[in-house]
């Protein structure tokens, strides 16, 4: 990382929200804007509804990026209490906001994410701060889904992780085959998960609510 964003605080729980933007990286992002709004045809940059735009654009695309500035597993860390709770815990329906890596497009939706316990628990807020970590980075849905089971795998180290994600990506709603209400789910197991029942369970839990 290249630069020093003001907004990581030890102190508070590995998870702070961008209020604050890095200078150099706002300036930079500024001028790119600028050329990219002088770059489309028909468009007129110094019109009055586009004058600020680049500042704003800069400000926002820095906080949809703030992920990389946070630290998940600091996050689950933070928050972990031994427990010998061995049941299936889960937090479903958690809103996610993601950027796709490949247009730079949102894709948004729900995860839904369950451990089973090893002797260790975490906050349940955390699991989500944990998704948000993730989320809130140009990303793929798959990886997302991945990268949240396995941070939650390594740090609490549960009998098994599992996480589905439902989303829809503007990038298929607004270009290209234009299927405005395709949904494309993803899974991602480990442990326990992998057994056949523990999985069924857990789909029929989630759904339970859903549908
Ligand atoms: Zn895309």
């Amino acid at each position: 990382m290249d630069c020093s964003i003001d907004m990581i605080s030890e102190e508070n729980e590995g998870y702070v929200k961008v209020d604050r933007y890095n200078d150099d990286t706002t300036q930079q992002l500024i001028s790119s804007y600028n050329d990219i709004l002088k770059n489309i045809p028909g468009e007129d940059p110094e019109r009055e509804g586009l004058v600020k735009t680049p500042e704003r654009v800069a400000k926002a695309m820095q906080f949809l990026t703030q992920g990389y500035q946070q630290d998940p597993v600091g996050i689950l860390k933070s928050a972990m209490f031994k427990e010998d709770y061995r049941q299936m815990v889960i937090v479903k329906d958690i809103e996610i906001f993601s950027m796709c890596e490949h247009h730079m497009l949102p894709f948004f939706g729900k995860a839904h994410v369950a451990y089973i316990p090893n002797g260790h628990i975490t906050g349940l807020s955390k699991i989500a701060r944990v998704v948000d970590a993730y989320a809130r980075r140009l990303q793929v849905q798959e990886r997302l889904t991945t990268q949240i089971k396995e941070c939650i795998q390594d740090t609490l180290n549960p009998l098994g992780v599992a996480v589905v994600i439902e989303a829809q990506h503007m990038c298929m709603a607004m270009r290209g085959v234009q299927k405005q209400h395709s949904a494309t789910t993803t899974s991602d197991f480990s442990g326990a998960f992998e057994k056949q029942a523990t999985r069924d369970e857990f789909i029929q839990l989630i759904q339970s609510r859903l549908r």
